[in-house]
């Protein structure tokens, strides 16, 4: 079966072909990094992941390029409020340019521990400011700008079809509102270019021919895309909450300045859910990697929790289905290390797989061929190939894994003998010991279930 994905500008499953044989341009929009990413927005980069494996699955060479976005978000999506690298400047005390910094490494890291591949790109919204001052400059000379006292703005009333991705019902918010509009024309009209404000520095400001400021925050992703891919490419990412606001407004620039609607196909990730304080950034109190560590989960298990959902589907997180998912995997890399080398995949199998995969990245299917594969009685030899298959896509890294006591250096693996048998003979103040020296060592011994 080819490969189908469904479109959100045509909302239908349609066939993928690209534009250009045997390749795919691929943009996803990336983390704004004054703050950690929680696991909400990493569940959009897992989909992301999978979907790149899927092409490069089917053949295609794939240029993924992903953004960083160190400048211009400010925090309202309606270009109200402050930028929030300055106001995350001012909570931790670093410069902007600091906390960008120390927050896109710390990105990098959850990255890297999700087992998603390097994209061909990273690129910054700092180390793109001239190719956002000529974009801007290319949509004034096609007559879609105008001045405000803050700023340069699109004017979205001259685009027929601006907001089609998200189907925006453009009358009923003129109507709602117009009170709050201030000098903007349209409510859906949004910053180019934002002026800093009077007689005040910005830690990250910029001379333009419009007066000293820095871009808004939709530009940088028509910029970066067209620079790094062309204006014209295969396909476009986020997460759900880019369709009415950011994405349409990409769109709606790069439309203006080069009369293309920038990808072909546009793809989103829904939302991981969670009770409303603990998933957003904003209120500092979120779920992020470095919490599921705290209680013993391998951020790969968050990984195969998001393989048990659908991208199209919101997935509610709990944390009993994060042990589930735990139990599962340590499961199968258990079977999997045990597994002889040097067999050849099944056929029938990999076919299955594959046609859940193509199928829109139907991830709950794939995962359910791969336990049926499991429970199938073919020759261990046999099982590790195919599974070996299957996880080219899935990415949970079953080849790098190694068992928790072949990790461990022998001194320390003896020490942990110790440790047993003093728990054997409850002996818990020597047990209590040894732990201390494992964790000096920088190995967290856990008891409990989640191990
Ligand atoms: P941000 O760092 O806020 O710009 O968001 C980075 C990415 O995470 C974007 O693609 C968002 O659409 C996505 N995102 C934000 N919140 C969630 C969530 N709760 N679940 C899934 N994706 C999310
Ligand atoms: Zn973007």
């Amino acid at each position: 079966m080819s490969l189908v994905l469904y479109d959100t500008w045509s909302r239908s499953v349609r066939p993928f072909s690209p534009i250009q044989p045997g390749h795919v341009g691929m943009y996803c929009c990336g983390p704004t990094v004054y703050d950690h990413a929680h696991i909400g927005n990493l569940r959009t980069y897992v989909f992301e992941d999978v979907l790149r494996r899927a092409l490069e699955l089917n053949g295609y060479a794939v240029r993924h390029v992903v953004n960083i976005t160190d400048v211009g978000h400010l925090t309202s999506d309606a270009d109200e409020g402050e930028d929030k690298m300055e106001k995350g400047s001012r909570r931790t005390g670093e410069s902007a340019w600091a906390l960008a910094a120390r927050y896109t490494g710390a990105f990098m890291d959850d990255w890297r521990a999700l087992n998603l591949l390097p994209p061909t790109v990273w690129c910054r919204a700092t180390d793109h400011i001239a190719e956002q001052i000529d974009f801007v400059a290319a949509i004034e000379r096609a007559g879609y700008t105008y001045a405000t006292s803050d700023g340069v703005y699109f004017d979205t009333s001259k685009q027929d079809d601006y907001g089609f991705l998200a189907r925006l019902d453009r009358a009923g918010l003129q109507a709602g509102k117009r009170v709050a509009l201030g000098e903007k024309r349209s409510a859906t009209d949004f910053a180019l270019w934002k002026f800093s404000p009077p007689g005040a520095r910005r830690q990250m400001e910029w001379d333009s021919p419009w007066g000293r400021g820095f871009p808004g925050w939709h530009i940088e992703c028509s910029a970066m895309s067209a620079r790094h891919l062309g204006v014209w490419f295969d396909i476009h990412c986020g997460g759900e909450d880019h369709v009415a606001v950011h994405h349409s407004n990409e769109i709606a620039q790069t439309a203006a300045a080069h009369g293309t609607r920038l990808a072909n196909f546009w793809m989103h990730g829904h939302f991981l859910t969670m009770d409303a304080a603990k998933m957003s950034k904003s209120s500092g109190d979120f779920v992020r990697l470095a919490t599921l560590r705290e209680r013993n989960v391998d951020p790969l298990a968050y990984r195969y929790l998001c393989l048990t959902a659908h991208y199209r589907s919101k997935l509610r997180f709990d944390w009993d289905a994060l042990d589930a998912a735990q139990t599962a995997l340590n499961r199968l890399r258990h079977l999997y290390v045990a597994w002889p080398a040097g067999g050849t995949a099944e056929p029938a199998f990999v076919e299955r797989f594959e046609t859940q995969i193509n199928d829109d990245l139907n991830l709950p299917r794939a995962l359910a061929v791969l336990w049926a594969l499991v429970k199938s009685g073919l020759p261990p030899a046999v099982l590790k190939a195919t599974v070996d298959r299957f996880d080219a896509v899935l990415g949970l890294g079953l080849r790098e894994w190694q068992r928790p006591e072949q990790a461990l250096p022998e001194d320390l693996r003896l020490l942990l003998a110790e440790r047993d048998e003093a728990r054997a003979q409850k002996d818990w103040a020597k047990a209590d010991a040894i732990r201390e020296q494992l964790l000096a060592r920088g190995w967290q011994v856990a008891d409990g279930k989640s191990r």
